[in-house]
């Protein structure tokens, strides 16, 4: 569908077996990484093994808890290929999420972290605080690959920031945070999916178009898409009512589509392929 093999890697583990190769079907994505909890690996498994070929895991556990490093580390052992989604109350430089740091290194897997200010829904809590900070963390972990994500981290494609919505429109202003980290830190690559990552992308077009050529080898495809068919069915954004603009679609097909527009053939397989196969160390 795609002209070539393409990688989701945002596709969260679903509840009912077998629904993730129903969504990787129907969207034409041949391969995905599935996000995992600790508490579900077992799942994860039976879903690996069931679709040969298709899918590695993630691991993720919360970072405050005692023995998250531990866990994390075995379930790395045990095959797991990266860690995430981490998306806690925590600060990206605080003292639990340096220690997932220290094991990603140790490990050599990458950590990807959802990066979230404001709320979804009223007494949301802001997730990984202290974006405008992160290069000191960047800087501190060289050997530490970070993957960004969510809408603070997109947000800040831009110059300007607002901080009354999650999702801002409009031209992008150059010289924003995330456009000068991934400049800066060979270690930082960027996570497209969700509504975030498309309504970054989508917003201002000419501005998009240079963002991707100067960060090719830093973006990576991926959906966070919840829809049921890989074609929209049911509902694909969490109903979180500030992402309506893809209410109704499937958010794979809708970035795949968007990226299709921005890039040349050679750019769109090294987003939706060669960068995400090369830090999530999935088989051809
Ligand atoms: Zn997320
Ligand atoms: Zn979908």
């Amino acid at each position: 569908m795609w002209g070539g093999p393409v990688l989701d890697t945002h596709l969260h583990l679903r509840r009912d077996p077998d629904a993730c190769f129903t969504h990787i079907r129907g969207c034409g994505v041949t391969n995905a990484v599935l996000l995992t909890r600790a508490a579900d690996e077992d799942k994860a498994k039976e879903e690996i093994a069931k679709r040969p070929g298709h899918f590695v895991r993630s691991v993720s556990t919360d970072p405050a808890q005692p023995g998250a490093a531990e866990v994390i580390r075995n379930a790395i052992q045990g095959g797991a290929v990266s860690v995430g989604e981490l998306k806690y109350h925590l600060a990206l430089d605080s003292a639990e999420m340096r220690r997932i740091y220290d094991v990603c290194a140790e490990m050599q897997v990458p950590v990807m972290m959802h990066i979230q200010s404001f709320p979804h829904f009223p007494g949301e809590l802001p997730y990984n605080t202290g974006y405008p900070q992160f290069d000191k963390v960047l800087r501190a972990y060289p050997k530490t690959t970070f993957i960004g994500h969510g809408d603070l981290f997109w947000a800040h494609i831009s110059a300007d920031v607002p901080t009354d919505r999650g999702y801002p429109s409009g031209p992008v202003k150059p010289g924003g945070l995330t456009d000068r980290f991934l400049s800066d830190f060979p270690n930082l690559y960027a996570d497209m999916s969700a509504n975030s990552g498309n309504n970054a992308l989508s917003r201002d077009p000419d501005y998009s178009r240079g963002f991707i050529t100067r960060h090719r080898s830093k973006l990576i495809f991926g959906s966070d898409c919840s829809c049921t068919d890989g074609k929209g069915g049911g509902v694909s954004q969490g109903n979180n009512p500030e992402a309506s603009r893809l209410a109704g679609k499937c958010v794979a097909r809708a970035t795949l589509g968007l990226l299709k527009g921005l890039t040349s053939p050679e750019v769109f397989r090294q987003i939706t392929w060669d960068n995400g196969r090369r830090l999530f160390k999935v088989e051809s």
